[in-house]
């Protein structure tokens, strides 16, 4: 019963009830609370019904994790507040000379919330094709460290060389300060968290309609693959709409994960921006 649940409806239900929540609860704690919740439900799953077992970690390894999601989550707040000092004023100039007013403020705030969405995740998916396609954006993001695991759980999700901080943040950064969207974008966020999480987690979800429109583990974790044809796909976290525009879906299961056949320490992972680990299979080249 619990396994056909997490297969046919825990996707769904969450994205509903995370959603149901952040529109019903008027609280300054909505946004913590609803990520504490939903992983703490994916954690709890994650040691009940894992979909691979060989891939349930540790308590002390999934609480190093932790420490380090936090401080990675502090300190993109901190790259948030930099983007507002450096870039508010130049792109609201800019917002200003092309006419950018048009966001519809009036129109229903979950309706406003899928369009940060999409457009968020539109951003996304050309810088996170770039950090595939190109050296030297793979290189400057430290995106290899985000796909060294070859062990995936949740809280991957948030665990990011600190310098793909400084990518990750731009897309709802350009989008508030050129169209000064409001509330709409707490919404649109815990959306995006919420899907970057499922994305990651190793739970048997297999909810055929829904990769529609969100982006499914199962079709994460081959963007994590250690073959680099399948890790040239599927660059949406949370939609993958994009990709389907784009050519760059696939439906197919994964059989490793990583950067290659083993995995970098954490010292290995800070420094892959001036060195790639020798047995590398998906660094661009
Ligand atoms: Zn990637």
């Amino acid at each position: 019963m619990l396994d056909k649940f997490i297969q046919y409806a825990l996707h769904p239900v969450i994205l509903i009830s995370v959603l149901s929540a952040w529109l019903l609860i008027d609280s300054p704690f909505i946004f913590f609370g609803t990520v504490i919740g939903l992983h703490v439900v994916l954690g709890t799953l994650e040691y009940v019904r894992p979909a691979r077992q060989a891939w349930v970690s540790p308590a002390l390894n999934k609480l190093s994790a932790l420490v380090l999601v936090v401080m990675l989550f502090v300190a993109s707040t901190m790259v948030g507040v930099l983007y507002d000092n450096q870039l508010l004023g130049p792109l609201s100039q800019v917002s200003g000379l092309l006419g950018l007013n048009f966001w519809p403020h009036s129109w229903p705030l979950l309706v406003q919330a899928f369009m940060i969405f999409l457009a968020s995740e539109f951003i996304w998916y050309w810088i996170h094709r770039a950090e595939h396609k190109w050296t030297f954006v793979w290189r400057l993001s430290g995106h290899g460290a985000h796909h060294s695991f070859k062990q995936l759980n949740a809280l991957n999700f948030g665990l990011n060389h600190p310098l793909e901080l400084f990518f990750l943040a731009l897309p709802a950064a350009l989008i508030g300060m050129l169209f000064g969207v409001g509330e709409a974008a707490l919404g649109a966020t815990i959306l995006l968290v919420t899907q970057a999480s499922i994305a990651h987690s190793n739970l048997n979800m297999s909810s055929k309609w829904i990769d529609l429109f969100f982006t499914t583990n199962r079709h994460h974790i081959g963007h994590h693959s250690m073959v680099l044809e399948q890790s040239n796909t599927n660059y949406g976290c949370a939609t993958l709409i994009w990709d389907r525009l784009f050519g760059t879906f696939i439906d197919g299961d994964t059989q490793e994960c990583g950067t290659g056949p083993t995995e970098p320490t954490l010292l290995q992972k800070l420094v892959m921006p001036i060195r790639e680990p020798r047995d590398t299979t998906i660094a661009p080249s």
